[in-house]
């Protein structure tokens, strides 16, 4: 699917997307968030903070920004952190700098957050989020997913699979729900979700000047 020309269709500056993608671990969430990012140039990857140890592989600044935990306390003290929350044991949060950065240049922002951090920002912004929910087709396909990740140590995985049943039950929070049977079919799921979004009468603050221009005359 070819990107919307948002330019022919809309008038002036938008207001951003805040995309919030959630699922329980192992459903392919970060799969479908690494295409997105690849395939939409402006939509930009939310960088959180954690205090869980780097997996091999992964890069401070870009798949998180890894702070200790006094670090991370010091971050929620001053109000840097726009959401956060526990994880599996370990803290998760929001940078919120980039954030507002991003949305008030035009731009969409893309969060991999929990089913705690996506209800934390619709308080904050509800407006101005959209969430999307990723189901894993069968159990038995996220246990496999989940062991194909092979630098988790079995006790994480076990961990990650008892979890299934509370994550999945926050379903109904979210504006979208897909099943993840197939990657590329997702992708391009959530790219049609983002491009409707975007053509939202709401995200469009200019539109009103445009039809005034059209009724009166002029332009
Ligand atoms: P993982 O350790 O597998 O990278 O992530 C574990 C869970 O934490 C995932 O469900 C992920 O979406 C969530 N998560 C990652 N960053 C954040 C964050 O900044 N806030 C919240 N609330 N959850 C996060």
């Amino acid at each position: 699917m070819a990107e919307l020309d948002l330019k022919l269709l809309t008038h002036g500056p938008r207001r951003g997307v805040m995309l919030v993608l959630s699922s329980p671990s192992g459903a392919g969430k970060t799969s479908v968030a690494r295409r997105l990012l690849e395939r939409e140039r402006e939509l930009e990857l939310s960088v959180s903070v954690t205090t869980r140890p780097p997996r091999p592989g992964e890069r401070d600044g870009v798949d998180y920004h890894f702070v200790d935990a006094e670090r991370f306390a010091r971050m929620v003290a001053a109000g840097e952190l726009l959401e956060h929350a526990e994880v599996y044991g370990h803290r998760y949060g929001t940078p919120r700098a980039p954030v507002e950065r991003a949305l008030g240049a035009g731009r969409d922002v893309l969060f991999d957050i929990d089913w705690q951090g996506a209800q934390q920002l619709r308080e904050k912004a509800a407006g101005d989020m959209v969430g999307v929910f990723i189901l894993p087709p069968s159990l038995d396909e996220l246990e496999r997913r989940l062991r194909r990740r092979a630098s988790d140590p079995e006790e994480v995985v076990r961990f990650r699979l008892s979890r299934l049943a509370s994550d999945v039950s926050h379903w109904p929070e979210y504006d979208y729900v897909l099943i993840n049977r197939d990657l590329e079919a997702t992708v391009e799921a959530v790219r049609v979700i983002l491009g409707a979004e975007r053509l939202r009468r709401q995200r469009q603050p200019h539109l009103g000047a445009f039809v005034s221009q059209l009724r009166h005359g002029g332009g």
